[in-house]
């Protein structure tokens, strides 16, 4: 094992000086002549202080923040939390710690913006208290730094707060092991091919390697590090440059060399797809705090989408109200509100018309209540009809059964998926549906019936009839 320099990311509320952090860092240490350039395209940048490495996370603050910011977390050892002394603890400041607990990674406090007038940094360290992060001096442990990102104060001793951190973890890596990292870019060049930044967490990645995510893969055809120079070998925890990936992979996804990531992918993937594919989009009304949080709400729901059946039915920034709730009584959806209130009257309504509201001030968290909402959903709208019987066959592919509704109600005309011995075998088609040898548009749960179906294959009796 190897030591590697530490992987930084820098977090906090929005304006309160995460960007002119990354910058002030990024021009006062990278002299590389198309060092700033390179450093977009790749998202990530390393420096040396005092002789050691450190390599900075360069994720833009705005742009589909909450994705960015977890995957920023999620990729660093180590965070500096932005607070600017003039505005003290916000919603998003809060939402990055739980992020930060919840990931388990030490993080150093950045106290900005102290050369403003209106800068309060008693005021700022007894809100830091009040939300459970205790300071060096203040009762606690966790170490913090006054700085203005804008004018440069306190920033060279920030960097020797993140590298005695940094220290204590004892951050290392095996050189023997197959390379691993993270994409943090990815883009279509007009002349140069797909490109994807990355930074490497452990092993090594040579020229020529296959490479992996869960959506692409590729054989490198070139690397460049954090310098724009071509290479032929990288070691944690540089950012690189990586050509040669024959589509394109998503940010935030792991890479790994030597392995196909992707195939194993499509199989994982394909239980959600069955699930919800038949089945009628689900619906959800998107509301938020803001402006900005209802477009990484949005965001995300779009991502969301490409895994099942999804509409939006209304989106909107505010509380969430008695029209929200109308308006999910009319459409069945959902509703999902990130960082939003609720007021009385909407709580009082959908509880009443059992609504479902899920609201949470932390992005993720809606994601997984949402994920289980559908895969609750896929559960109980299939309805059954066991078949009991099997009569002559019908012309062509037609076959005529005996049945009955175990779950329903089941409608002439809908198809379904043939279940023999919990496996599928085909679909087909009810051309015809009696109950009590008459002909009826729907049958319910409970009853008997008569079907004349068409079947990809001949039905036995024993199987069930799936509807979705
Ligand atoms: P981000 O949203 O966290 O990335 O915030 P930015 O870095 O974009 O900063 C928001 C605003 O605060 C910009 O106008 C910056 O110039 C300003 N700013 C950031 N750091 C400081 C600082 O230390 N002092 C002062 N006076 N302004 C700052």
């Amino acid at each position: 094992m190897k030591t590697r320099p530490p992987i930084i990311a820098v977090v906090g509320h929005i304006d309160h000086g995460k960007t002119t952090l990354l910058d002030y860092i990024r021009k006062t240490n990278v002299t590389a002549r198309e060092a700033g350039g390179i450093t977009q395209s790749i998202g990530a940048y390393e420096i040396e202080h005092n002789g050691k490495r450190i390599t900075f996370i360069d994720t833009p603050g705005h742009e589909a923040f909450s994705r960015m910011r977890k995957h920023g977390i999620a990729v660093a050892d180590l965070v500096i939390l932005v607070v600017a002394a003039d505005d003290g603890v916000k919603p998003q400041t809060k939402d990055a710690l739980s992020h930060i607990q919840e990931a388990g990674i030490p993080f150093v406090v950045a106290i900005n913006k102290i050369d403003l007038q209106g800068a309060d940094v008693e005021k700022t360290k007894k809100d830091l208290a009040q939300a459970s992060v205790f300071l060096e001096g203040q009762g606690g442990t966790v170490s913090f730094q006054e700085i203005s990102a804008l004018k440069g104060d306190g920033i060279d001793a920030l960097l020797d707060l993140v590298l005695l951190v940094a220290e204590v973890e004892e951050l290392s890596y095996d050189p023997d092991a197959p390379g691993k990292g993270i994409v943090l870019t990815s883009i279509r060049d007009a002349r140069r091919g797909i490109l994807a930044g990355v930074v490497l967490h452990d092993g090594t990645v040579r020229t020529s390697d296959s490479i992996s995510t869960k959506s692409a893969k590729g054989k490198i055809k070139l690397l460049e590090d954090a310098n724009g120079t071509s290479v032929q070998e990288l070691h944690p925890s540089t950012p690189a440059l990586i050509l040669g990936f024959e589509n394109l992979p998503q940010v935030g996804e792991e890479f790994i060399i030597g392995e196909d990531r992707m195939i194993e992918h499509t199989e994982e993937k394909k239980p959600v797809l069955t699930t919800t594919e038949n089945k009628g989009s689900i619906k959800v009304i998107l509301k938020a705090d803001e402006s900005g949080s209802l477009e990484a709400l949005c965001d995300m729901f779009e991502k969301l989408g490409e895994l099942s059946p999804l509409k939006v039915v209304n989106r909107g920034v505010g509380t969430i109200t008695e029209n929200d709730v109308k308006l999910s009584i009319t459409t069945n959806a959902t509703i999902i509100g990130f960082r939003s209130k609720i007021d009385k009257a909407a709580q009082n309504l959908s509880m009443g018309q059992h609504i479902t509201i899920i609201t949470s001030p932390i992005i993720y968290k809606l994601e997984e209540q949402f994920r289980e909402i559908v895969q609750n959903a896929a559960q109980t709208e299939k309805r059954i009809i066991d078949v009991l019987a099997t009569f002559g066959k019908g012309k062509g592919n037609q076959q005529v059964i005996g049945g009955k509704v175990t779950r329903g109600p089941v409608k002439n005309q809908e198809s379904f998926i043939v279940v023999c011995n919990e496996t599928e075998q085909g679909s087909g088609r009810i051309i015809n549906l009696q109950s009590g040898k008459e002909d009826v548009p729907q049958a319910e749960e409970e009853q008997e019936v008569g079907l004349l179906v068409e079947s990809e294959k001949p039905i036995q009796s024993g199987c069930q009839l799936v509807f979705t």
